[in-house]
């Protein structure tokens, strides 16, 4: 039998796509800000209805050059969550600052915007919370808080693109949102990323973070670095950008099938619906309660290989249980972050995922439950 990932990049036809690059083998111009990344942030900024789209060559270092961009007070301590990729803490501290870590809400692992005044110290500077799963955060007492106490807000996006609140969507909210455009996201520019934000004063500072300071050809004005997207996944981005609603709604009935199946069993629990919110179904995390289901996460995780299909532990360890961080930080800290990582598990879903598929996991799967 076939073996089934848990993800698959989606791909546009490469007629679509060689047809999209035929112009670049005319121009010779295949980086540095070429007509394919002007053309891709523009129909982005369009799409999303935000003021400002930059485009970078991943979104790690995106969220990198944001938060240098937006001159934080070098050492300060920004509020986050540990339910997240290596990237988000990875960011902050490579960037000077010191996270500190709030625990997240036991529903939609966001988050918990209860707990996030009691961290707030003199030397806060920001708050660095994640969209996960497609799941939004509580933006609306994010942004409260934010206020009341003059901090700056970055979301971490990167399983949020497409994603809307109320009509709005999400690369509105806070001081700026980051994006990934990495081959294993809903949308893909094969690696790529994105800052989205309001504040016209930040594009130069992006702009010099992104390409060396360059001002001009004689005239380097600021120290930056290199994290330019390049013509060839603008391009793919163009595409894949054309196919994004189609990709959705299939990935959207992926998700109704496991629904379909899951929902109702003792000791699985699925994430809620979130009100006001149209979701990109990112991913599909089921959590398990062994006591009352039969089996843990690893038996799951274990079957479900020795038949060829690959879940994924997602997000296991948190980032405060990282090998790297040992002795820095303590994940009984964030003690619902540290129980959801040792039960979750990201089951296969991606837009060309067979529905006969859904239907052998979940019996896989529903095989282990108590009798
Ligand atoms: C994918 C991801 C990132 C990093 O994005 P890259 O484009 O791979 O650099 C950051 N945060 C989260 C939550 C992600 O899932």
């Amino acid at each position: 039998m076939d073996q089934i990932l848990v993800t698959r990049s989606s791909m546009p036809d490469i007629e679509e796509y060689t047809n999209e690059i035929k112009d670049l083998w005319d121009s010779h111009w295949i980086t540095n800000m070429g007509v394919k990344h002007k053309q891709l942030q523009k129909e982005l900024e369009t799409r999303l209805n935000v003021e400002h789209v930059a485009l970078y060559c991943n979104g790690h270092l995106a969220l990198e050059n944001i938060l240098e961009a937006l001159q934080l007070k070098k050492g300060g301590e920004i509020i986050t969550s540990p339910f997240t990729f290596a990237s988000t803490t990875h960011a902050i501290i490579r960037s000077g600052f010191e996270p500190v870590f709030c625990d997240i809400d036991p529903v939609t692992y966001t988050i918990d915007t209860d707990k996030i005044e009691a961290l707030i110290t003199d030397k806060t500077v920001a708050i660095l919370p994640v969209h996960v799963y497609g799941n939004i955060c509580n933006v609306e007492k994010i942004d409260e808080i934010a206020k009341k106490h003059n901090l700056k807000v970055i979301y971490d996006a990167a399983h949020a693109f497409a994603v809307s609140y109320k009509g709005t969507n999400v690369a509105n909210f806070g001081d700026a949102s980051m994006f990934s455009f990495h081959a294993t996201k809903v949308f893909n520019t094969i690696e790529g990323g994105a800052v989205c934000y309001h504040e016209d004063s930040l594009e130069q500072r992006l702009k010099d973070l992104k390409n060396f300071g360059i001002h001009g050809p004689e005239e380097v004005a600021y120290v930056g670095g290199n994290a330019k997207m390049n013509e060839f996944c603008a391009a793919m981005g163009i595409c894949n950008l054309r196919h994004l609603d189609e990709e959705i709604t299939k990935r959207s009935k992926v998700v109704a099938r496991y629904r379909e199946l899951l929902s109702g069993t003792d000791g699985l629990k699925l994430c809620p619906v979130q009100e006001n919110v149209t979701t990109n179904y990112a991913y599909f995390p089921v959590v398990f309660d062994k006591a009352v289901f039969g089996a843990d996460r690893d038996e799951v995780f274990q079957k479900l290989e020795e038949n060829g299909i690959c879940a994924r532990k997602y997000f296991y360890p948190i980032t405060n249980a990282f090998d790297c961080y040992k002795g820095r930080f303590d994940p009984n800290d964030t003690p619902v972050a540290l129980d959801i990582s040792l039960r979750v598990l990201t089951l296969p879903l991606y837009a060309d995922l067979a529905l006969e598929d859904v239907d052998r996991i979940c019996e896989i799967i529903l095989n282990l439950a108590k009798k």
